[in-house]
């Protein structure tokens, strides 16, 4: 039986540090994916950390939307072309930043 231990060790040998996560919106066979979106993003940048303090901090929304659509900027930008409107930076934001709002209401 091989020794895990010993297996485990060759395994992060073999480790790609080029490899992460993260991915980068593309015009792919699907088009520009925004279209699905039934509600989107809007960030309200007065309650933005990295708006408010001028420096950069958080990004939270950054880290997690899966789609890697939020841009670490400040003020924080989001790509509405490929953003599919998860919700899942509004529920991320410490600060109740972002609210999600149906498409077709206005942002106020
Ligand atoms: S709604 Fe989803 S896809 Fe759009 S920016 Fe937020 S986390 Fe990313
Ligand atoms: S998670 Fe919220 S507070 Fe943090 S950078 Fe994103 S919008 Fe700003």
């Amino acid at each position: 039986m091989p020794d895990i231990w010993e297996y485990e060790e060759s395994d992060m040998s073999k480790r790609d540090d080029s490899i992460s996560a993260m991915c980068t919106p593309a015009i792919g066979e699907a088009g520009k994916t925004g279209d699905w979106r039934s509600s989107r993003p809007v960030i309200d940048h007065s309650k933005c950390i990295p708006s408010l303090k001028k420096k950069p901090a958080c990004f939270l929304c950054w880290l997690y939307c899966p789609e890697g659509v939020v841009r670490a900027n400040i003020p924080v930008e989001i790509d509405m072309d490929y953003c599919k409107g998860c919700g899942v930076c509004a529920e991320e934001c410490p600060s109740k930043a972002i609210t999600m709002v149906r498409e077709g209401a206005t942002d106020e």
